[in-house]
């Protein structure tokens, strides 16, 4: 079935006591166990499962194409129990602007745990090629990157993994399920932070892993972390997910046809000094964008002429895209990045990263305009 009836239908079922259409939320954390001891209802204790995450995992793997999913509190949840996953003296590669918070986690916190990591330019293939070595067994794909929305060539990334007999995870959040399916170019596991595209609407915090197959050696690995780690969500944030998801297809279409219109109005200003957003054409990743994706996303970042004093200016004078950090919700926001980036980021001082939602793309237009103006 196409994206848009998996979104409405995967997962769900007409609730056997009531017949209640819209799924129920389980609350308990408990469920009676059968005479011999059993599980008769299929769950026992909700970290370990529970309807609502079930539906929501089955969800996900429908959306991404796999065939199991495991959701988390958080992105990060998520990235963490790949991590853990694996052994110390593995080594993981993963490109030098991968989202920052894996940064922190491959360069501060895993070495201490015995784990190896290689920063590269994972735009350059031979970069990849190069960076492998004999305990490679992770490679680590985020495309589009944040927040110079660079990309990687997935089928590439993942020919080298498996030459190496690694792994090939794609951090798929920013294109989201609908405009890219890193499991049916290759990749073993697709991760998300469900807090930004799939949640959509600014008001849960979400991760998840869908895995190529149920018994992949490190999904196994996930499970386990999951279950017994416990990094994972309320019955009422896998809910409230779910009941998000039903109209994803329809968001993100919409957010990135608004993404290019603004990123294609903001080109042509004399105030900015480059706009990147891969569907632009002077996008140095704009082929391989297309090739790999369906449409560019809803998110661009601009440089305005000038420094950081500029770039603040010409946020604060926007009215209706909201000075906020995160992306993919239906409200536009826009985010300058190099004030909450640690101080050895990279990110240009005159940047402002936006991402559009679901507003009119004329007052989304006239707001930049206007902020321009002044
Ligand atoms: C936000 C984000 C994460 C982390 O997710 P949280 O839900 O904030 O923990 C990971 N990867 C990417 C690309 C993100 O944008």
């Amino acid at each position: 079935m196409k994206i848009e009836t998996q979104a409405v239908h995967a997962g769900r079922k007409i609730e056997p006591q009531f017949r209640s259409v819209a799924t129920p939320i389980y609350l308990s954390t408990i469920y009676e166990r059968g005479e011999d001891g059993g599980t008769p209802g299929g769950y026992s204790y909700s970290r370990s499962g529970n309807p609502n995450r079930q539906a929501l995992e089955e969800c996900l793997a429908a959306l991404e194409g796999g065939t199991a999913a495991a959701a988390f509190s958080s992105g990060s949840a998520a990235t963490m129990a790949v991590l853990q996953s694996l052994r110390p003296g593995d080594h993981v590669i993963a490109p030098t602007d991968v989202y920052y918070g894996t940064t922190i986690f491959l360069r501060d916190i895993f070495p201490t745990w015995g784990l190896e990591a290689s920063l590269v330019d994972m735009t350059d293939v031979a970069q990849i090629r190069g960076a492998v070595r004999t305990n490679t067994k992770l490679i680590w794909i985020e495309t589009p990157s944040n927040p110079l929305l660079r990309i990687t060539d997935i089928e590439a990334a993942v020919d080298i993994a498996h030459e190496a007999g690694a792994v090939a995870l794609c951090d798929n959040t920013l294109a989201s399920p609908v405009l890219q399916n890193p499991l049916a170019i290759g990749a073993d596991l697709a991760l998300h932070s469900t807090t930004k595209y799939l949640g959509g609407h600014s008001d849960l915090t979400g991760g998840a892993i869908v895995a190529c197959e149920a018994e992949h050696p490190l999904f196994a690995g996930v499970r386990k972390m999951q279950q017994n780690g416990g990094a994972v969500p309320s019955a009422f944030d896998c809910w409230l997910l779910l009941r998000s998801i039903s109209t994803l297809p329809h968001r993100v279409r919409a957010q990135a046809e608004n993404a290019q219109r603004v990123a294609e109005f903001l080109e042509k200003q004399p105030a900015v000094e480059c706009v990147h957003y891969p569907g632009l054409k002077s996008h140095p990743g704009y082929a391989l964008a297309k090739k790999q994706m369906r449409q560019f996303g809803g998110l661009f970042s601009v440089q305005i002429k000038g420094g950081a004093k500029e770039a603040l200016a010409f946020a604060a004078r926007l009215k209706l895209i909201t000075r906020a950090t995160s992306l993919g919700g239906v409200d536009s926001n826009v985010d300058h990045r190099k004030t909450i980036e640690p101080p050895e980021s990279k990110t240009p001082e005159n940047l402002l990263r936006f991402s559009m939602g679901l507003e009119h793309v004329d007052d989304l237009l006239a707001d930049v305009e206007g902020a321009l103006r002044t």
